[in-house]
């Protein structure tokens, strides 16, 4: 597993969440206009589409320094992968499409 993969597998991880919370949050709240009690399911998909971005910020790190990437990685490429564009780690300089040991040191899990 390259650095790009471990990466991109976070960035899916985290897309499908936002995805999946932003719909729970429009469906409760459209349903909540004939059948009230739906409000409290868009509010729950409204707080965790909000813990979502927050862990986005804050928890795509580069495997190798655990540099924050949040806002590069979410911003750039597909919304499932990084972009083909970014070759390096902006805080180390490692090769994305390496296989880096020292990510494994630094793996938790
Ligand atoms: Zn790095």
């Amino acid at each position: 597993m390259t650095v790009r993969d471990v990466l991109n597998k976070k960035k899916r991880y985290i897309a499908i969440l936002l995805y999946f919370s932003f719909a729970i949050f429009l469906l409760g709240f459209l349903f909540s206009v004939i059948f009230p009690a739906f409000a409290v399911i868009g509010f729950w998909g409204f707080g965790i589409f909000f813990v979502t971005l927050g862990y986005a910020y804050f928890g795509i790190r580069c495997p190798v320094c655990r540099g924050i990437w949040g806002i590069l990685a979410m911003r750039s490429g597909t919304p499932f992968s990084i972009s083909r564009k970014l070759k390096f780690c902006p805080y180390c300089g490692v090769d994305l499409d390496s296989q880096d040991e020292r990510m494994l040191l630094n793996r938790t899990g």
